[in-house]
């Protein structure tokens, strides 16, 4: 496999991969909106490009992480864009959460000048993006896919072929669909606990035992009862998958009543200003409504 890899967009989850990548011994070109992660990553062994163009024509697989639909078309679509610079042939792995619709387009747009765009969003947060053990939900041709998996596993632990281009992306949007209900579950759970009086830590911990136990419970409980709420995945990113989530409902006319009701409290925190707190600061809007905090005293 190609050792020349283009990263474009160093952001919470972007700049952990890159550095995985770096450390695998793959040569980075980069480039993001910022200059302070440019920097970092140069400092890491990675060649800062002028623009997408620059970066996807000293490269044999160009890899997207930016926030979402409108960047990615901009940043592969448009003027001193990746398919202005990348040769026939170049792997095109977008890992950004974006509409499934708009990874087809960009699948026919690269196709048509030869280029292999595949759409590979993760799960798995900052810490999965750190440790390299992401989940990697893939759409795509099945031999290109085939092609970048040993790039992949540098970035995650379970790597998943889903089915042509956009397979990957719907898989994320189901994931997502998960993981806000959770959240909000959890969120209205540790609430009734704290009314009644039941100390939160404990409450986390017999639940966790058993039925109502789960990756998010874990990861986001201790944190909650601290009153920690620093992204992580920050409560704007999830509205934005949720109105893709409800896009593509729509378009495949299924109904989605339960994630309908949790896209409204996710705008309710906007409205609140906290929506650049972490995802799980769902919680704050429901013990607002019950006048009580699932906090642990210190
Ligand atoms: P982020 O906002 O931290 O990073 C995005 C990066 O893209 C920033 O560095 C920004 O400067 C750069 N960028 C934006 N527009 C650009 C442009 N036009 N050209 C070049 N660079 C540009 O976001 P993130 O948390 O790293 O998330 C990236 C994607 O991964 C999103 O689609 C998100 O939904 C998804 N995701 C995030 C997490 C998480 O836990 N943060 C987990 C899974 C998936």
């Amino acid at each position: 496999m190609s050792k020349k890899i283009g990263f474009i967009g160093l952001g919470i989850m972007g700049k952990p991969m890159a550095r995985n990548l770096l450390k695998a011994g793959y040569t980075l070109n980069v480039y993001s909106r910022s200059q302070p992660p440019m920097e970092e990553l140069k400092r890491d062994g990675a060649t800062l490009g002028a623009s997408p163009k620059e970066v996807a024509a000293a490269s044999e697989v160009v890899i997207t992480m930016l926030p979402n639909s409108p960047d990615v078309e901009a940043v592969v679509l448009g003027a001193n864009g990746v398919l202005e610079g990348t040769k026939s042939g170049t792997i095109l792995a977008d890992m950004s959460t974006i509409s499934p619709l708009v990874s087809q387009k960009i699948y026919e747009a690269a196709k048509k000048k030869g280029v292999k765009a595949l759409d590979a969003p993760v799960s798995g947060g900052e810490k999965g993006a750190i440790e390299g053990i992401l989940s990697i939900m893939v759409g795509g041709d099945s031999e290109v896919y085939e092609a970048a998996v040993p790039i992949f596993q540098v970035m995650g632990k379970t790597i998943t072929y889903m089915g042509p281009a956009g397979a990957g992306g719907f898989t994320k949007l189901a994931n997502q669909v998960i993981v806000a209900i959770n959240l909000t579950a959890i969120g209205e759970a540790l609430t009734l606990g704290a009314k009644a009086g039941l100390d939160p830590q404990r409450l986390i911990q017999a639940l966790s035992g058993g039925m109502a136990g789960s990756r998010c419970l874990d990861m986001k409980g201790p944190q909650i009862t601290k009153g920690n709420f620093q992204p992580g995945f920050t409560v704007d990113l999830h509205y934005k998958d949720l109105g893709l989530i409800m896009e593509a409902a729509r378009a495949l006319q299924v109904p989605l009543p339960t994630t309908a009701v949790v896209q409204e409290l996710f705008s309710a925190l906007r409205v609140k200003g906290r929506g650049a707190l972490d995802h799980s600061a769902v919680i704050t809007l429901l013990e607002d409504l019950a006048g009580a905090k699932a906090r642990t005293k210190s």
